[in-house]
């Protein structure tokens, strides 16, 4: 069965087609500044990467450059686009309706039409991707994989915020929680490590967005990131949880508007904001290593709040079985793994230093030091490969 899978953002439009029968990607690529001035990328294992300026006005012109690439004779994989069985489409929000994977039909879209104020800046782009591409492939199945369903079982003391009820009700303002199928992912992959399905895991997805979930039996019970990505540890851009109040008093202060407060807490604070040099983690991490105080406390910053949300997920979970670090950060930043690991034996955390420093990336590592109670894990996300298996599900029932 082969599988494309689609992440619409407002100006990208990232795919891979998957080969489920051989468990392999036949082909990835990009196509970016949708809208401005176009350029695809575009990959084939055992083949020459095009690069290329291209005219893609909209998303539906994006996935029509996909489609010839793909049954391009020179850079291609396919001899025709009906050997496309299914679609599977990122949707970052799948508000409380959408509870799982679903096939998208009309009544599924309607829905998310609905709930577009929830994600103004994903739900769009994800919308016009889908419509896009059931246009140009209409007779297959259409299948949405919402980064919020992994929380759908959480206890209602876990997402509605203590803020007057009605609020809930009238406007669904709660906690939804977001990259929850590289969380899912990665959770389901430490549980077959530790051969237990009912583990208690917590899995730290540290990227330029980043969050915190905790799993018990297969299930999230809770999440670090709420309404929206906003919440939870400071992210390249974002800063993560606040005093709520900081926001109304920065706008009276700076005589700013609400569109132009949320601005500023969602592009230019967390690790940029703090080091006023970069968002990227490997910037602020060299910069840190050649003394400059600012870099130093934007890590520390970082390291502090996602031992916190650790330490909390214990103590509500009662214990742990495994930690798990995935993403750009989480997967490649050694010494940030070192120092979140730091000092949390108490908890049973203790990890191999010299293993951690050694690793290879790019695959699973068990990191745990010789003893401790709980298990270490870095285990490379691939949340594509998540939507093309619930793709495949679905699209062969
Ligand atoms: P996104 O949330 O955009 O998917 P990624 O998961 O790709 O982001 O993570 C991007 C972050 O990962 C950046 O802060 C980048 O600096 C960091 N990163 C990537 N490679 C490394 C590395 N080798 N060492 C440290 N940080 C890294």
């Amino acid at each position: 069965m082969k599988i494309l899978v689609v992440n619409a953002g407002s100006s990208s439009l990232k795919y891979q087609l998957f080969d489920m029968d051989e468990g392999k990607v036949l082909a990835k690529g990009n196509c970016e500044r949708i809208g401005i001035d176009g350029l695809v990328t575009h990959k084939c294992p055992g083949k020459e990467d095009y690069k290329s300026a291209a005219e893609l006005p909209d998303h539906r012109a994006a996935i029509k450059l996909v489609l010839s690439l793909l049954t391009d004779e020179k850079l291609g994989v396919l001899k025709g686009v009906e050997e496309i069985d299914a679609v599977g489409h990122r949707v970052a929000h799948g508000g409380e309706k959408l509870r799982q994977s679903s096939v998208l039909g009309e009544e599924e879209i309607k829905y998310l039409e609905t709930i577009v104020e929830l994600n103004p800046l994903h739900g769009p782009p994800a919308i016009s991707g889908f419509k896009a591409c059931k246009e140009v492939m209409p007779n297959i199945t259409h299948v949405g994989v919402f980064d919020t369903s992994y929380y759908s079982d959480i206890q209602d003391y876990a997402y509605i915020y203590p803020i007057p009820y009605e609020l809930y009700e009238q406007y669904k303002v709660r906690r939804y929680g977001f990259h929850g199928t590289s969380h899912r992912y990665v959770a389901g992959k430490a549980a077959e490590l530790l051969g237990n399905k009912n583990a208690k895991i917590i899995t730290c997805h540290l990227g330029n967005g980043s969050s915190i979930t905790a799993t018990v039996n297969g299930k999230a019970v809770d999440t670090s990131m709420g309404f929206t990505p906003q919440d939870g540890v400071p992210m390249g851009t974002r800063s993560g949880a606040l005093d709520p109040t900081v926001v109304p008093f920065l706008i009276k202060k700076l005589g700013i508007t609400a569109e132009e407060a949320e601005k500023l807490i969602n592009s230019k604070s967390g690790l940029l904001g703090v080091s006023g040099i970069s968002s990227d983690c490997r910037d602020v991490g060299e910069a840190a290593a050649n003394g400059n105080y600012r870099a130093q406390l934007a890590l520390k910053i970082l390291v502090h709040n996602v031992k916190k949300i650790i330490g909390s997920y214990v103590a509500e979970m009662n214990g742990v079985d495994a930690l798990v670090f995935t993403a750009g950060i989480g997967e490649n930043d050694r010494q940030l793994r070192e120092d979140v690991c730091k000092e949390m034996s108490y908890l049973g955390i203790e990890i191999d230093e010299a293993y951690n420093k050694s690793c290879a990336r790019g695959e699973i590592a068990d990191i745990t030091k010789q003893g401790a109670k709980v298990k270490t894990f870095v285990i490379p996300t691939n949340e594509e490969f998540m939507i093309a298996s619930d793709t495949q599900i679905l699209a062969k029932k």
